[in-house]
């Protein structure tokens, strides 16, 4: 998308929350929020929020489309339902409870009160949907947000920005309670880390960002990568495990952090799985066309930097950013295979230290690793999550098994015999979220993680018992 083609208020400095400088998206963010709190009640808040609900969901097609021009990542269909999810299913006030206990010595509540003026970090993997989902948590709360999007998505982003403030000001909201500079870097980033206006910071995305955020001497909540393995046992129901791994690991080319990245499959049961992948429309890639694939979507780590979903580990390879987020039926022609028009998905048999496995590559190039028995399949998994203890997935009818994986992984978010996406409320029970915060441990974010508990006293119910 041209950045002729935006609205005409998003080119003027400070128009509907997008600022030349981050110095003046900082002061009106600190200004609205102050605003906020003092003259719109929760009420107004929630009609703010749904306001901005329905804005997204009358500009789903038009957001999705902008954001796969920018960016050039993911399916333009699959971006669609995620700004519908985002739009119908993240919390909005209701998540705001207030706690009380009363008794002989009087009454004390629990309130769950805002931040003031937040900073927050978005990806280019979700940038809208990251944008739309914690500005309506981040509201809901109470609070402003100021943000630092992911560069390679300001035109979009500056796009949801305005729509949001345009929202709002409809209902008759404030002014720039959502605000972003027009040209983020890391720069503006450190401005909004030390400004003593902003009062706490959110990010999302990989984990040279969480690192960045959490030296701050802010508090912070992080949301960084994952690397999320997938294990299938002897007793799964293998059609079904073979539908939802697709479903899972293909959804937006693999773009999501929840993302099947890998699997580990019991040997006895992988040659039925496969076949149900393949009969489900996955392609299968020979070793020589693996060997291709490798060629052009992975880069040599000359410089044995760290990197990808986790720091600690110096690699052999990178991804490269020319091949993420594309889909499966360019990588087919790259690879000299026409004719193959539906494929959404790429799969390939490789070792445990493959780095198809080892990386969070975000393509839709699915890695599966045959195993010996669930012990070895479990260690495997563990290894390759590299301790982001994000999302893991089981298919299996046994509960002991499932009980012992889940217990073993730790992840924020574990999945029982359905895809990924169920673990954000997609085709699963539960509120969504974008920003999963595993490295700090708020876990699926929403409106309360965002407030600070504030206690009230009224001790021996406001007056003295003589006697
Ligand atoms: P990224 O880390 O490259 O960028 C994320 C944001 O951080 C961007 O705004 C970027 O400008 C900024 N940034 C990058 N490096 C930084 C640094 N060293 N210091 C400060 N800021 C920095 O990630 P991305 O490519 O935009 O997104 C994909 C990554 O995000 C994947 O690793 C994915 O797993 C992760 N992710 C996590 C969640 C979650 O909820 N946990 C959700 C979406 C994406």
């Amino acid at each position: 998308m041209n950045p002729a083609e935006l609205p005409h208020q998003v080119h003027e400095s400070g128009a509907n929350g997008v600022f030349d400088r981050i110095e003046d998206a900082i002061e009106a963010g600190y200004i609205a929020q102050l605003n906020y709190v003092k003259q719109f009640q929760l009420k107004d808040r929630e009609k703010i929020i749904t306001a901005i609900r329905e804005a997204v969901i009358e500009n789903k097609e038009k957001l999705a489309q902008m954001v796969f021009e920018e960016t050039k990542l993911g399916r333009y269909e699959d971006k669609i339902a995620k700004h519908e999810l985002v739009a119908r299913k993240t919390p909005g006030t209701e998540d705001i409870t207030t706690a009380a206990f009363s008794g002989d010595e009087g009454l004390t509540i629990i309130e769950q009160a805002p931040f003031g003026l937040v900073g927050a970090v978005t990806p280019v993997t979700n940038p809208t949907e990251t944008i739309i989902n914690n500005s309506i948590s981040l509201l809901a709360a109470g609070n402003a947000v100021v943000l630092n999007v992911h560069p390679s998505s300001k035109v979009s982003c500056a796009f949801v920005v305005n729509l949001i403030n345009q929202a709002i000001k409809d209902t008759g909201g404030p002014e720039n309670l959502v605000s972003m500079v027009k040209d983020p870097t890391l720069e503006t980033l450190n401005r909004i880390i030390e400004s003593p206006k902003v009062k706490l910071l959110v990010g999302t995305g990989g984990p040279g960002m969480v690192k960045t955020l959490l030296k701050s001497g802010k508090k912070a909540i992080g949301a960084g990568a994952g690397n999320p393995p997938v294990i299938v046992d002897e007793t799964a129901d293998l059609k079904q495990a073979a539908k939802s791994i697709i479903e899972g690991a293909s959804f937006d080319n693999n773009l999501l952090c929840i993302a099947e990245k890998e699997l580990f499959v019991i040997d006895s049961v992988a040659d039925d799985l496969i076949f149900h992948m393949l009969n489900e429309g996955a392609y299968m890639l020979d070793q020589q066309q693996l060997s291709k694939l490798m060629s052009f979507a992975l880069e040599e780590n000359v410089h044995q930097e760290a990197g990808g979903c986790s720091l600690d580990n110096k690699r052999e390879y990178h991804v490269s950013k020319d091949w993420v987020g594309k889909d499966a039926v360019s990588f087919l022609r790259q690879l000299g295979i026409a004719h193959e028009e539906d494929i959404k998905l790429l799969i390939c048999e490789v070792d445990f230290d493959h780095p198809f496995v080892q990386l969070e590559q975000m393509m839709p190039v699915f890695p599966i690793v045959r195993v010996g028995n669930l012990d070895e399949a479990i260690e495997m998994a563990l290894l390759a999550e590299h301790g982001n203890r994000h999302t893991a997935i089981m298919h299996s009818k046994n509960v002991d098994h499932l009980t012992k994986f889940a217990r073993a992984i730790e992840t924020t978010i574990f999945v029982k015999n359905a895809s990924s996406l169920a673990g954000v409320g997609f085709g699963g029970e539960g509120h969504t979220t974008m920003t999963i915060a595993g490295p700090t441990g708020e876990g699926i974010t929403s409106a309360k993680t965002f407030t600070r508990q504030r206690r009230c006293v009224l001790a021996e119910g406001g007056f003295r018992i003589i006697g």
